[in-house]
């Protein structure tokens, strides 16, 4: 079997798994264990290991200690210091069985030990625990960005979203743009309608948002109330514009009636549009900011439009 860096589209729902061992004998081992109900991938040395990590984001990582050049602990140490890598479990695989070598495990931040020789049925019960444990906490984490009514982003995963983009850590060297929108005359919505179509109605706004805004490093988020946000990271103004105004129009689109509305007899947002260049120099709070004011600049200029600028 060709051991080096297999990585397989992780497909279905099976949990996936890199296998990183010198050995090519303990690969096969561990291969034939986890084959059935995993999707696989291997390394046999920790460069491999490390890249493969990033480039797949497995949801476990079998880590043998012993390895030339670089061993598993430096390995643990480096994935760890990573934030893409940072919260995927890792089990070591060790002949080593002396209570310093456990506890230097765990001080690099392994999640558990499984000693050499392999036993294949332990090796799959405590596979499949960590993997359970693995999935809860991935959906936690799922639930707690998400927001439970339009099931958009939420304001927590804005804010840190928000935060990366603007202090520029990010390798992006293009402009940040940010729209904050909110509905026109959604009180007067509730008031005719009731407050149960007006929460149908902000996921009928929330999907017309999110399906105007597609690139992958985009964000959509409801931002509290009738207000949402998004983030358009590498975007110049003239594009943030555009996009602004295919959410604007997609609205409309949606066709929603507000007969209360003292402006268009249906549902229409107003967006405020800024752009800057994300180097640090202006805080997520100045952002938001800049974009509110000329959200309110949109209301007062009669709502149902856009109003933007671009900070030099
Ligand atoms: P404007 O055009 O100036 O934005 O007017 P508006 O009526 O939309 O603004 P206002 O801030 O006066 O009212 C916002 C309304 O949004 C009032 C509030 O009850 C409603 N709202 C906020 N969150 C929800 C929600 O989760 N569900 C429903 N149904 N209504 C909500
Ligand atoms: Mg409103
Ligand atoms: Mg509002």
């Amino acid at each position: 079997m060709p051991y080096r860096k297999l990585i397989m589209a992780n497909s279905d729902n099976r949990g996936s798994i890199l296998i990183v061992d010198d050995e090519t004998i303990n690969l096969d081992i561990l291969s034939e264990a986890l084959d059935d109900d995993y999707d696989l991938m291997y390394a046999t040395n920790g460069r491999d290991a490390i890249e493969a990590a990033q480039e797949a984001l497995p949801d476990l990582i079998l880590l043998d200690v012993m390895m030339p050049e670089m061993d598993g602990y430096q390995v643990c140490s480096l994935l760890k210091a990573d934030a893409a890598t940072a919260d995927i479990p890792v089990i070591f695989l060790t002949g080593l069985s002396s209570s310093s070598d456990e506890l230097k495990g765990l001080e690099v931040g392994a999640a558990d030990y499984i000693a050499k020789p392999i036993s294949v049925p332990i090796v799959r019960l405590r596979i499949s625990n960590h993997m359970r444990l693995k999935k809860a906490l991935t959906k936690l984490e799922m639930l707690s960005a998400t927001d439970g009514l339009t099931e958009m982003a939420n304001r927590r995963h804005l804010d840190e979203r928000l935060e990366r983009e603007c202090n520029g850590s990010r390798k992006s060297v293009g402009k940040l743009s940010i729209i904050l929108l909110d509905i026109d005359h959604f009180k007067d919505f509730n008031d005719t309608y009731g407050h149960q179509e007006g929460d149908e109605c902000l996921v009928k706004v929330g999907r017309a948002i999110s399906e105007s805004v597609k690139r992958a490093k985009d964000l959509a988020a409801r931002y509290g109330g009738e207000e949402f946000c998004c983030v358009l990271p590498d975007t110049t103004y003239e594009d943030a514009t555009r996009i602004a105004n295919r959410i604007r129009e997609n609205v409309i689109a949606l066709d929603i009636p507000n007969t209360g509305s003292s402006a268009e007899p249906i549902v229409t947002v107003s967006l405020g549009v800024v752009t800057i260049m994300p180097n640090g120099s202006v805080t997520p709070a100045q952002v938001i900011k800049m974009a509110d004011d000329n959200l309110y600049a949109a209301k007062r200029a009669g709502r149902n439009r856009i109003v933007g600028e671009e900070m030099a």
